[in-house]
């Protein structure tokens, strides 16, 4: 099969053929219908992020199973899936609290640099985050799959598995937005569109979309955004007068440390800041301390958006079935696997919200 592989950091990707092994018992095997271009794989292509080489990149997949393992119950071939990288034991201390989408015991293949399902003249490949999606078909766990309702287009369905999860689920379940909040929103890509729409449909009664792009903010409003703010050193003293003392939530959906500084000083009193956005690994963020103290403001983190992922997706995409949430102007282009780079390049340059790989099997 083909897939886009990164030799090392800073260089280009290249389609490269591949051969892939398995589905071992606990594994379902997926041809990709689509693969979103997500912020995250980035970190490994510009090196911020430590890995293995050479890798497939790519998590925010779509599909029809192909085969499945001789232990796998849930699945079967012909189903119409996505994955996430939340791969869960359901036994550890996390998944039982029900926070599945931390568990730290991911039942992954034993020793899996050396045992990955992608092979090359019998090398292993690394499958980034076990999966592996900017490829025609992908060996995953299980646990990374989670089914869709008839009739879900599977291009559309693609941005269910990160974008749409990490951003509602941060809203409704890591912080728990109450109707009637003030909400505010730094950085309108794919995640950050979500969060906005998740405050939507968590009846939130103000959303400031902020961003350095005006195209992303004139999205934003698509998505349910009440009011925009053009990101830059105004930004706090705006975003302060527009909802009459700050956000009592101010999310952050980059990953830069002066960005949450800056959402931190937009919060009212009692407000919470909440972390989405993935920032190098070693960075601190720096935020006066006394005014956290005498303000009583919070900062909370929300990693892939604190949901059980397999219950979810499925009740995501019914919403953008019975036309309660929007997923179609979130997807800036539709583009060939060999397209992947200039993808990027675009994403990087903050001219798309999402591309999407679309595989023609
Ligand atoms: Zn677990
Ligand atoms: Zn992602």
């Amino acid at each position: 099969m083909k897939a886009a592989i990164l030799r090392e950091a800073r260089t280009p990707l290249t389609i490269e053929t591949v051969e892939l092994d398995g589905p071992r018992p606990e594994e379902v095997r997926i041809r990709i219908a689509a693969s979103g271009l997500c912020h995250s794989d980035y970190h490994v292509m510009s090196g911020d992020l430590g890995s293995a080489f050479p890798i497939v990149l790519g998590h925010e997949a779509s599909g029809i199973v192909e085969a499945v393992g001789s232990d796998v119950r849930d699945f079967k071939p012909g189903d119409r899936v996505v994955t996430c990288t939340s791969i869960y034991c359901g036994h550890c201390g996390d998944c039982q609290d029900g926070h599945n989408h931390l568990c730290s015991v991911k039942p992954v293949r034993e020793n899996p640099q050396a045992n990955s399902p992608i092979r090359q003249n019998g090398q292993p490949v690394q499958a980034f985050c076990n999966l592996g999606a900017f490829a025609e078909e992908m060996v995953v766990h299980q646990t990374a799959v989670s089914k869709l309702p008839e009739g879900m287009p599977l291009d559309i369905a693609s941005v269910l598995g990160c974008a749409v999860l990490t951003g509602i689920g941060s809203v409704t379940q890591g912080a728990k937005v109450h109707p009637g909040s003030k909400v505010v929103v730094l950085g309108c890509g794919g995640v950050g569109l979500n969060v906005v729409q998740g405050a939507r449909l968590a009846g939130a009664a103000q959303i400031i979309a902020v961003d350095l792009n005006p195209s992303k903010l004139e999205l934003a409003k698509k998505f349910g955004a009440t009011d925009t703010v053009q990101g830059g050193p105004d930004a706090v003293a705006q975003v302060t007068e527009l909802t009459g003392g700050g956000g009592d939530y101010v999310f952050e959906v980059v990953g830069i440390p002066a960005l949450q500084r800056e959402g931190f000083m937009m919060l009212r009193k009692r407000g919470t800041l909440v972390l989405v956005g993935i920032a190098k690994p070693g960075a601190d963020l720096a935020i006066p301390a006394l005014t956290m103290l005498v303000r009583e403001t919070r900062v909370i983190g929300s990693n892939m958006g604190s949901v059980p992922f397999q219950r979810v997706i499925p009740t995501y995409a019914q919403l953008y079935l019975d036309g309660r949430i929007t997923l179609d102007p979130l997807i800036s282009q539709r583009i060939a696997l060999e397209d992947i780079n200039r993808g990027y390049d675009q994403l990087i340059a903050g001219e798309t919200a999402r591309s999407v790989i679309v595989f023609d099997h």
